[in-house]
């Protein structure tokens, strides 16, 4: 029986990022009636929150947007081949427009459980506000990047200055000129903000513990010849990009590091040094399975940064050692190696000089205090799981997912959860998730979940549910597949090890997107035969 006071709909979509908003089109275009649930106040998800200096995607344009309709991909135009924030965002507005999307979206509102009722066979989510809305099928949408992880260093509310987190960048202009500015985390977000704030600050100090690996983007605009070209080949490109391990056009290369001599290698090297962005990625087939491969291609990295910065003691700390190359998400920057040859940019190597506390005046590490006037926290997200874990969501007999997941996320897919019928994660723990192309990602997903939907109501059936057997099979190929790769060998949000408590391991599926599209493909083809469904009552 279904709530008095609650709104039914067919299905729930809870998140407005790019997942999100493609599940309401699709959902909509089926014809079910559909609500999406967002926190913030439009669209776009981690483009919506992350206005921080400097922030922009590190994969390219072209491959970082949506390939569903070719009436939208002929419709925008990108003018970088990096886009930055504003203009993903405005190309989530864009799409958002476009579609019509905001009318099924309510915004502002936060989710604070969603239940599963096993005798009316549907989902109950209670926003924070107390609203009830409930629906046969749950779309969490939440996003692998989207719960902002403050540092676990105490102090931090006593502050006096002022004080910003990347991932809650205030909307207004932020005054950098003649500051003394603080930045604690050195990934990929304070990476981004360092290049940028270190131009225009009067003094910025960098709290950097572990170091990244970063290479160059060569960022550029992008032509109109090379525009028309690309539109004129969208829907090949994007089947290609379908076909891809990243879900994307980076190329792929089967040979391995030590298939070259020498000479050769390093040309290699040289050459995708030179052309910027990932192709350094796709050079050797064998970066994340031979440590001595990869540890020749991170000594020719470490090079490289020797080979910009001027002090010799500063290019020391700031190059990555003790785990491998690629272990870590590998960034894209602008000269940010170049940032430390200003005057007013220094670096505070919290390795050597750990910091102790956050005052009311600044930042003190052991050595001493730093006084500053603003301070900005890049320092990360309780990634992959910590959307789905942030509010209470509840299958089958009440049981809770926080408990479920207490040793670490298990799921059929990254989709589907066992105990938790009718509910299906895009972009989930256990799937590509960051490994790939989000988008192409979200899109397989939402595809994946409305062509069985469509299988439901074409076989009468009300719920589906994942079988114990088969969720346990996906994870043990997840599991065997991490085991060789070395991606387990760095402490990294990849692996839980940024967050408290949290059960470390490797919880995504590192065999590549188009090995995850066709387990996908295979699991639909097979009649969906690792799942079990209930017919709808007039059916049973
Ligand atoms: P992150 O990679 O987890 O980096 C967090 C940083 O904060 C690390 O340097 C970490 O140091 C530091 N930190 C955390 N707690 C600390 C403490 N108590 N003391 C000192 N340092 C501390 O987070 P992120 O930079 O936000 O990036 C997360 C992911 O978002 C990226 O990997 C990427 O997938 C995505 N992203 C992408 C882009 C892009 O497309 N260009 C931009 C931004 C983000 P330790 O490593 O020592 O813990």
């Amino acid at each position: 029986m279904s709530t008095p006071q609650a709104t039914r709909h067919d299905v729930i979509v809870i998140g407005a990022g790019f997942g999100g908003m493609y599940a309401v089109h699709k959902f909509r275009e089926l014809g079910h009636d559909v609500v999406g649930i967002e926190a913030g106040g439009d669209v776009g998800g981690v483009w919506y929150w992350n206005r921080y200096p400097g922030a922009r995607c590190d994969l390219m344009s072209v491959d970082y947007s949506y390939g569903f309709s070719d009436e939208i991909q002929q419709a925008w135009t990108w003018s970088e081949q990096f886009a930055a924030q504003p203009e993903i965002l405005a190309y989530a507005n864009f799409v958002a427009d476009r579609l019509d999307l905001r009318r099924s979206f309510r915004f502002d509102t936060r989710v604070a459980s969603a239940i599963w009722d096993d005798d009316a066979r549907l989902w109950r989510a209670t926003t924070e506000a107390g609203a009830v809305l409930e629906a046969p099928f749950c779309i969490m949408s939440t996003g692998p990047l989207s719960i902002p992880k403050d540092p676990d260093i105490p102090g931090l509310d006593r502050f006096a200055g002022e004080l910003y987190r990347a991932q809650k960048w205030p909307h207004h202009p932020v005054d950098y000129a003649g500051k003394r500015v603080g930045i604690i985390g050195t990934g990929s977000t304070g990476i981004q903000i360092v290049q940028e704030v270190g131009r225009v600050a009067g003094e910025l100090f960098v709290f950097q513990r572990t170091p990244s690996w970063t290479l160059p983007m060569r960022n550029h605009d992008l032509e109109a010849d090379y525009i028309a070209e690309m539109k004129a080949h969208y829907p090949a490109m994007r089947r290609s990009m379908r076909m891809n391990p990243t879900g994307g056009t980076r190329p792929v290369t089967t040979r391995p590091f030590f298939s070259l001599p020498p000479s050769q290698r390093r040309d290699v090297m040289e050459h995708a040094w030179a052309d910027g962005g990932h192709t350094f990625l796709a050079c050797f087939s064998d970066l994340l399975s031979n440590p001595e491969a990869n540890d020749q291609v991170a000594d020719f990295v470490r090079d490289k940064i020797a080979a910009v910065v001027d002090d010799p003691a500063t290019a020391e700390a700031l190059k990555p050692r003790g785990y491998p190359i690629f272990a870590r998400r590998v960034c894209l920057d602008t000269e940010y190696y170049e940032t430390y040859n200003l005057p007013g940019v220094h670096l505070k190597d919290c390795l050597a000089d750990p910091i102790v506390e956050i005052t009311e005046k600044g930042v003190r590490t052991e050595a001493g205090e730093v006084e500053l006037d603003m301070l900005i926290l890049a320092t990360g997200y309780d990634a992959l799981t910590g959307a789905l874990l942030a509010f209470d969501v509840r299958g089958r007999g009440g049981r809770r997912l926080r408990d479920k997941w207490q040793g670490g996320p298990s799921s059929y897919l990254g989709m589907m959860v066992e105990g938790f019928p009718n509910m299906f994660a895009t972009s989930g723990p256990n799937g590509p998730a960051a490994l790939a192309n989000l988008i192409t990602i979200a899109e397989n997903d939402v595809d994946w979940i409305a062509g069985l939907i469509g299988h439901m109501q074409a076989t009468g059936q009300a719920t589906a549910e994942v079988t114990p057997a088969a969720e346990e099979r996906w994870m043990d190929e997840v599991r065997a597949l991490a085991e060789h790769s070395l991606v387990r060998k760095a402490k990294t949000w990849w692996v839980g090890s940024n967050v408290k408590g949290k059960p470390e391991g490797l919880t995504m599926y590192v065999g590549g997107f188009h090995k995850y599209r066709e387990a996908c493909e295979a699991a639909a083809g097979d009649g969906y035969a690792d799942l079990v469904f209930e017919p709808a009552m007039e059916h049973a």
